[in-house]
């Protein structure tokens, strides 16, 4: 389309994380009008700022024969052979700009000595791939892709407005044509049009009330997208990351991840002894079980999320987990950083340094490496890392579900595409660590600019749609009744217990591991609950202010109706792949079965009415890789 055309075209995008930032930032280079949304009071302050250990790349920079294809490979294997090759291949072509465009932007990627950039290792890898900076790469790339969305709305062609909170798409004809906000301040509703609509909305790990991700994450805007027709993927598919602060108590409303990067250098263990009450240091290493070596010995301690989450549960479940809830294992830094001293004091020409020496250098070394992800366990915990292993359990953290898009990012309904977390695409059952950044600028920056012309190129001579059309008054009617209905309920439970314990049924029964009959008991816990939060959900003040307790509601009110899908669709896949792991479908030695023959296919459900769903299949092909038993041993 030529640029002069492209002026005419005007583009919502729904949320500024890396996703949002970078797909704003590049329409409006292109040309397009572009107006962004996020619920946050500066786009720099979504969730992706969040993410600490790195991006992968397939630059093979370290010539330890990594590839496109290597990259592909990887992330398909890692999926469990539940993603489109497609997608997935042209992720691993476009990792490389990725770090090019960012290096251009000036993100601070770790650099060698000489001047290169650096890399390390995260799980489901055998080559060193992921670029990083510090404990620090989503804030750091989100300042990147944040400059170029600031720049285009310095020239005018990006119109920002922070603390909006879509609640609504307006679909005329068949196409998304707008959307309905909630300005959360005055809490006046607002309607926008446009010719196309991009949901960069992020996950709803938040459905399991306790996770890593930022309290505020929700699945709303997928949501409702999706009850106006746009089919769900897989969205039973949730990640479980390993390395977790441990939950402490019931006062907590989130958890802390601890980089997967930590896993480079860091052993995991438990002690052999069942029970044994000893703290760390005075257990002698023979009497250590670190287990993910010994069940792994190709990847060790990097095996992919999936596994380690549940080796780890394995062996607590077992009896052999350590700390007063005894749901803990320890990561310890014992060995590398006695590894990395013996180096140092090389370097500095003592060979025969003592011990004492030895160590100095070595935390000196872990230091710069992981240190601020050092200081943050210890503020949390009281404990210094540096002298006694962390504590670590698994926890709730990304989710491979979300809205099911066609190659070119499209949904089930023309004219709204789906970008980053809030997609389905490229994950497969289980995402490698280090790939959403990656998917998410791939989205933003490389895939959005050259597939939404294909749709938009039909729109050019298609005025926007005005506000007064009689869908939008139809769709804020409808926004606008949802929430007088939810003010007077005028109830007894404030949100948060009812989100607590939407968490409890999610985790207990829909989490790192599933059966048929706690599903079913889900489903019908969930329907119970629902109906008690419409009932007795107690929201003080207004509707037209500032009222936090109100968003917060009616972001629950789609996470009670989300979790029930998910609870459904873990109950038709009667298999098990990556983070699904369903009891009845296991090896011998516990370990993923997947079966081929009847599920290997994306599950997109389209919603029909309350509490029904259409299940859609689409089969998955592999002409490039062949889909085997996946095995890290
Ligand atoms: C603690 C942590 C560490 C991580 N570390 C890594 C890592 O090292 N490497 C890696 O690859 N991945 C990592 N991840 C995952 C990664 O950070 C996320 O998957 C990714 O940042 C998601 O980006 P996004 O742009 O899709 O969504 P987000 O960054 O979540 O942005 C969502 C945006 O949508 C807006 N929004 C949402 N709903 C609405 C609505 N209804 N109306 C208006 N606006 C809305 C929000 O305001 C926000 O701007 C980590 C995740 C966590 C939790």
């Amino acid at each position: 389309m030529n640029p002069a055309n492209k002026r005419k075209l005007e583009i919502i995008v729904v949320g500024t994380g890396l996703a949002g930032a970078s797909a704003a930032a590049s329409l409006a280079e292109l040309g397009y009008k572009v107006k962004a949304f996020c619920f946050q009071d500066s786009p720099r302050r979504a969730h992706s700022i969040a993410a600490q250990g790195g991006i992968n790349a397939a630059k093979n920079y370290q010539n330890d024969g990594d590839s496109i294809y290597r990259l592909f490979y990887d992330t398909i294997k890692g999926g469990d052979y539940r993603a489109r090759e497609g997608n997935v291949h042209r992720l691993a072509e476009v990792s490389v700009n990725i770090i090019d465009q960012c290096v251009a932007q000036g993100v601070p990627f770790a650099r060698e000595y000489g001047g290169l950039l650096s890399n390390r290792s995260f799980g489901g890898t055998q080559v060193q791939r992921t670029f990083y900076a510090a404990g620090q790469t989503g804030q750091q790339l989100l300042i990147g892709a944040y400059q170029a969305l600031e720049r285009q709305v310095a020239l005018g062609n990006i119109k920002m407005y922070s603390r909006h909170e879509m609640l609504d798409i307006v679909k005329i004809d068949g196409k998304c044509r707008g959307i309905i906000v909630r300005d959360l301040v005055s809490g006046l509703l607002e309607r926008h049009s446009a010719h196309a609509v991009l949901l960069c909305t992020g996950g709803y790990g938040t459905v399991f009330y306790l996770s890593t991700n930022a309290m505020g994450c929700n699945a709303t805007a997928i949501w409702k997208a999706h009850k106006k027709g746009a089919y769900f993927g897989n969205p039973c598919f949730t990640q479980i990351h390993p390395t977790c602060i441990p939950v402490v108590g019931a006062h907590q409303s989130k958890l802390t991840l601890m980089s997967e990067s930590l896993r480079n250098d860091g052993r995991i263990w438990v002690p052999k002894e069942k029970g044994d009450t000893r703290r760390a240091n005075e257990i002698p290493d023979e009497e250590r079980d670190y287990f993910l070596e010994r069940r792994y010995p190709a990847f060790g301690n990097l095996v992919p999320r999936d596994v380690a989450s549940r080796a780890a549960k394995e062996r607590c479940d077992a009896g052999y987990g350590v700390g007063t809830s005894k749901h803990a294992v320890y990561l310890d830094y014992e060995d590398a950083i006695k590894r990395f001293g013996l180096t140092e004091a090389g370097k500095h020409g003592m060979g025969n340094a003592n011990e004492d020496t030895i160590v100095k250098f070595g935390k000196q070394v872990i230091k710069e490496k992981y240190g601020n992800l050092f200081d943050m366990y210890e503020k949390i915990t009281g404990e210094n890392p540096y002298e006694t292993p962390m504590r670590i359990y698994p926890a709730v953290h990304y989710t491979m579900g979300g809205l099911w898009v066609d190659y070119e990012l499209m949904s089930t309904i023309k004219g709204l595409y789906v970008l980053g977390e809030a997609n389905f695409s490229d994950h497969g059952a289980n995402r490698l660590g280090a790939s959403a950044l990656m998917q998410g600028l791939a989205d933003g920056y490389f895939v959005i600019p050259y597939t939404i012309g294909s749709y938009l190129a039909d729109e050019i001579l298609n005025p926007l749609v005005p506000t007064n059309h009689e869908a939008f008054d139809d769709a804020e009617k409808k926004v606008s009744s949802r929430i007088d209905q939810l003010m007077n309920i005028k109830g007894s439970e404030p949100v948060s217990n009812f989100h607590r314990r939407l968490g409890k049924i999610m985790w207990h029964k829909c989490g790192m591991a599933r059966n048929a009959q706690g599903l079913q008991e889900a489903i019908k816990e969930l329907r119970e609950l629902k109906d008690e939060f419409w009932r007795d959900v107690r929201i003080p003040g207004d509707r037209n202010e500032m009222n936090p307790e109100l968003d917060k509601a009616q972001r629950l009110a789609d996470l009670l109706e989300l979790g029930e899908l998910m609870c459904i669709d873990a109950l038709d896949r009667n298999e098990s792949a990556g983070g699904h792991f369903r009891e009845e479908y296991q090896t011998p030695d516990g370990e993923a079965l997947r079966r081929d023959d009847e599920f290997m296919y994306v599950a997109a459900w389209e919603y029909v009415s309350d509490h029904q769903w259409q299940l859609h299949k689409e089969e998955l092909k592999y002409e490039e890789v062949k889909p085997t038993q996946r095995s890290y041993k």
